[in-house]
């Protein structure tokens, strides 16, 4: 049985105050979800104030992004035994907002991915569709490509500790989300491909979470898909009350 995991990537929101504030009210109720693993991913400058906020309860911590090399000369960036010595535990990475406007091409998300790997952390990478790619009838292609340029040149024991996450470009903070069936279609596509490239039991170890205007609204009829073992939340990951309820769905 996988495990659901809800991640909650604040973005660049909240300041100092509300970061710790939102870390507190989630890790005083997490202990109420024992089915569910908790991830909040705070802004780097954030990490170690939230870090601990979360210390001591069932809430794991994740950054947004980080750098594949291990240290040196790269002005603003962030390694993962960086990430580690704060307390990270999983780190999202190839974000669509990171792809389209920062540059993140699949070549760098798998470099990143293989160094997150070999730190020790958990990857959370994203994959998704644009709206006219969708429209256009190329999801699965852009998925496949996504697939085989960001995740498989993963050895069989690495990629069976990724998360991935499935995130429509069109869904990520609009209000509109994938139906229950749209996201699960892709969860079993990705389920396939995992099952080509590796194998079936690889496949069925590997958490495939669900983003794009998750709330706690509409998480129970996502999370009872057979293929959809958690969220990615974004806006709803903002309040705890919200970003909880999505934890009760689970
Ligand atoms: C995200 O950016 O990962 C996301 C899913 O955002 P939202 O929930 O706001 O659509």
């Amino acid at each position: 049985m996988r495990r659901p995991l809800i991640a909650g990537n604040w973005k660049m929101n909240l300041d100092r105050a509300g970061s710790v504030a939102l870390a507190a009210g989630v890790a005083a109720r997490a202990a109420e979800f024992p089915k569910a693993d908790l991830v909040v991913c705070p802004p780097d400058v954030y990490l170690a104030a939230v870090a601990e906020k979360v210390a001591g309860s069932k809430v794991g911590l994740g950054a947004q992004n980080m750098y594949f090399e291990g240290s040196g000369a790269f002005t603003g960036e962030t390694s993962a035994a960086m990430l580690l010595d704060v307390g990270c535990k999983y780190v999202i990475l190839g974000h669509s907002e990171r792809r389209a406007l920062l540059g993140e091409t699949d070549a760098i998300v798998l470099k990143k991915t293989q160094a997150a790997l070999s730190a020790g952390l958990v990857p959370i990478v994203c994959v998704g569709e644009t709206l006219a790619e969708r429209e256009a009838g190329r999801t699965h292609a852009v998925i496949e490509e996504q697939f085989k340029g960001s995740l498989a040149s993963l050895s069989e024991a690495d990629i069976a500790k990724v998360v991935v996450a499935y995130e429509p470009v069109w869904a990520i903070g609009t209000g509109k989300v994938a139906t229950p069936e749209q996201a699960e279609e892709v969860h079993l596509d990705l389920r396939g491909m995992l099952s080509s490239r590796y194998n079936a039991a690889v496949s069925e170890t590997i958490r495939l979470l669900y983003g794009g205007s998750v709330k706690a609204s509409n998480a129970a009829e996502l999370l009872k898909q057979p293929n959809i073992d958690g969220a990615l939340v974004g806006g709803a990951s903002l309040k705890a009350d919200e970003f909880l309820g999505i934890a009760a769905a689970a």
